[in-house]
């Protein structure tokens, strides 16, 4: 059963190995994945990847810098209308069967707590395949009566060859939030994995093969951005580009389109989401859902509630409990089932909070816990909580993508929406309280893709996410999350009006 699963962790066995020397299930192959065949980079240059819990080279990988898609165009075709729904299906299945291995690899390359890989993160990949597995023989076109002596009926076709390039804070989630709705809908996919975290995303790769799609459909590149992930939406032969990551690059993926071929382009991209908790909300569940908002995945969500705005008459006690929390949160080693949060994914964004921290007390918030690194090796920061926090603070402002609160009071409702919108993001918000009427009234009024109300990240496939603002463009997941990869063809027919 899946609690015995979780017991007992399997340690992978890595190795960069060709396709015939893989042994299954232990070693698989740490290459570029192109027609369900391994190939070296053709520079023949490796990367490493990193275990974040100790700072260690795990293995090296392939790095892809360039990317072919020739022939890619021409598997569309047959993929599209014969195996597209069988294959999809059957996938998600398979992805259970590597028992402890992928979510192993996923702690392993990211350092999120094995819990959580397993119960949360790959739970919903397989939710996620299923769900989109359904769609594949569901999302078509309709039929239009027009004016006069004829009508039209409408195909959705699909897009063709799709870039995808993906980040490390969801590596297995993020592949299938890309991957399911591009193939329900008979595109190929060109998919970059973000070099912090190559691992689990290349194991994929391998049940791709055995769940049977045809070569040519899947094929996955780990490399860099500025080399693989750039050749990806300045390709002029490439129809898409599906992007997820922060705001810089979104702006650098949508000029690379521009300049080339005029891709289309989605973009999910960053946040700075408010968490509005007003004075009737219930405060023991008020003070839990905020903490888990923030720190949930070490705080690396780009829907983190990263501006918890409390109203003033609860606003001591809410930030006195709040603190309580943050220090009892088990920071440690991510594959001892007691931790609640790992390490943070590279040296770079370490660097880049513990950074924050400092601005955030020059200038002028109050340090109410945390605030330092928490071993002495590892990218392990301590649960950090700022309060006395002012909208034009840099920490209420930026994106820290990390465990660092920020708790900002408020008066009014009217005062908490507006500054709440102002921001240049508009990802996510929250709001806490037990009045509908507030709770509508605050939701209609924020400029953001998802609004919580008495929750927090809660995802489902079948309900859409993305952004207004400078979050991004498109919605990802439900039936939004088709749209962007069909092209609407009208076909448009004439009626004879007798029989000749
Ligand atoms: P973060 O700052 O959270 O690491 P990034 O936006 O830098 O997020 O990275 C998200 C993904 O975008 C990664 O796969 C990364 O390699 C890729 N990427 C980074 N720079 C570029 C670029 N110039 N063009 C295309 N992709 C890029």
């Amino acid at each position: 059963g899946s609690s015995d699963a979780i017991k007992e962790p399997k340690l992978p066995l890595i190795s960069l190995g060709s396709g015939s020397k893989a042994q299954p299930c232990l070693a698989f192959c740490l290459q570029i994945f192109i027609n369900n065949e391994w190939h070296d980079a053709v520079s023949k240059k490796t990367f490493p990847s990193i275990n974040p819990a100790t700072g260690e080279v795990i293995c090296q990988v392939a790095e892809g810098d360039k990317v072919n898609v020739v022939g890619m165009r021409w598997v569309c075709f047959p993929w599209e209308r014969v195996q597209r729904g069988s294959v999809l299906v059957t996938s998600p299945r398979l992805f259970r069967k590597p028992c402890c291995l992928l979510q192993a690899l996923e702690t392993l390359d990211n350092g999120k707590p094995y819990a959580i890989s397993y119960l949360v993160d790959l739970d919903m990949v397989v939710k996620c395949l299923r769900y989109f597995a359904g769609w594949s023989d569901k999302f078509h076109g309709k039929t239009i009566p027009l004016d006069g002596d004829f009508f039209c009926y409408t195909r959705h076709e699909p897009v063709g060859v799709c870039g995808q390039i993906i980040p490390w804070n969801f590596p297995l989630l993020m592949q299938a939030w890309k991957l399911g709705p591009a193939l329900a809908t008979g595109n190929v996919v060109v998919m970059k994995v973000a070099e912090q975290t190559p691992l689990s995303a290349l194991y994929v790769a391998n049940l791709i093969k055995e769940a049977g799609f045809p070569p040519g459909v899947v094929n996955i590149i780990p490399g860099y951005g500025p080399t693989a992930g750039a050749a990806i939406s300045s390709h002029m032969d490439i129809d898409k580009v599906a992007f997820t990551g922060s705001t810089e690059v979104g702006h650098l993926i949508q000029k690379a389109a521009a300049e080339s071929n005029l891709k289309r382009v989605t973009l999910e991209l960053g946040g700075k989401s408010p968490n509005i908790i007003m004075s009737d909300a219930d405060m023991d569940w008020a003070v839990d859902q905020a903490h888990f908002a923030l720190f949930f995945n070490q705080g690396q969500c780009c829907c983190a509630g990263s501006r918890t705005y409390v109203q003033e008459d609860i606003y001591n006690e809410f930030v006195e409990r709040s603190v309580e929390k943050a220090k009892a949160r088990v920071v440690g080693n991510p594959f001892d089932f007691k931790t609640e949060q790992g390490p943070q994914v590279d040296e770079e964004q370490f660097k880049k909070i513990l950074g924050y921290i400092s601005t955030g007390q020059r200038e002028g918030a109050k340090l109410l816990c945390g605030g330092n690194a928490a071993a002495d090796r590892g990218y392990f920061i301590q649960p950090t909580v700022f309060g006395d926090v002012q909208d034009n603070m840099t920490i209420a402002r930026e994106e820290i993508f990390g465990p660092v609160m920020q708790i900002l009071k408020f008066k009014t409702i009217e005062e908490v929406i507006e500054r709440a919108n102002d921001s240049k993001y508009g990802l996510a918000a929250a709001v806490f309280t037990k009045d509908l009427d507030k709770a509508n009234f605050v939701s209609q009024s924020l400029r953001a893709g998802t609004v919580w109300i008495n929750c927090y990240d809660v995802f489902g496939a079948q309900a859409p996410f993305g952004g207004y603002k400078a979050s991004g463009n498109g919605r990802e997941l439900g039936e939004y999350g088709l749209e962007a990869y069909v092209e609407v063809k009208n076909v448009t027919i004439k009626i004879p009006q007798k029989n000749s």
